[in-house]
């Protein structure tokens, strides 16, 4: 096998967890395999107390911390278009076939998507074959990073609903978890519409 990530050639190891998940063949060697480090739990909240977005998020959870590894991974993974790289993740997405909530990728700006090629979100649901529902529109297109505080709770909504969402339970995917403002916004909108209960994952937490 040759590593997804470094190209280096390895053997993979039997182990439980080979015959455990016997269809999914090991990717990534050991040695870039344990450069990944597991998020730390963290107190997102406070940001939010007081602003229209309080409680709009029921709850985050992240997988993995945005350590110097994960930079680069993931850099790779995004900039380089390097769709094959979902395929490492597949196994930390699994769980989500088990999930009943409805489970809504955060979309990027049409524009973005034609820039782009392809939406690292879906790609990353697709790799763990899990089915998807494209309830957001992207409206703004302008980062967010660089911005204080209050200019991101002020600033326009960045996304509309598009479909019906009353009375559902909704999953929201995204890749990475910065200022929480993203899912802010996208959890306020569901809310507005009607949306029982919004929860949230992420695959790093910056
Ligand atoms: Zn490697």
């Amino acid at each position: 096998m040759k590593c997804l990530i470094c190209s280096v050639s390895f053997l993979e190891i039997a182990s439980w967890r080979k015959l455990l998940l016997i269809k999914s063949p090991q990717l990534v060697c050991e040695k870039c395999l344990n450069k990944f480090e597991k998020a730390e739990e963290r107190n997102w909240r406070n940001e939010w107390i007081g602003t229209v977005y309080e409680g709009t998020l029921d709850s985050v959870t992240s997988i993995y911390s945005y350590n110097d590894w994960m930079k680069q991974v993931y850099q790779q993974y995004k900039f380089q278009l390097d769709v094959e790289l979902a395929n490492i993740f597949r196994a930390d997405f699994l769980p989500l076939l088990k999930v009943k909530e409805k489970i809504v990728p955060i979309p990027l700006h049409p524009d973005m998507l034609v820039a782009r090629t392809f939406s690292q979100v879906d790609e990353l649901l697709i790799a763990a074959n899990v089915s998807y529902h494209h309830v957001l529109s992207k409206t703004l297109n302008h980062s967010q990073v660089g911005k204080s505080k209050k200019e991101r709770v002020s600033s326009e909504l960045l996304f509309t609903v598009t479909q019906d969402v009353q009375k559902q339970h909704i999953l929201l995917i995204d890749d990475l978890y910065t200022t929480g403002t993203t899912l802010h916004h996208a959890a306020y909108v569901l809310k507005k519409a009607g949306a029982s209960s919004v929860n949230a994952l992420t695959l790093i937490r910056a």
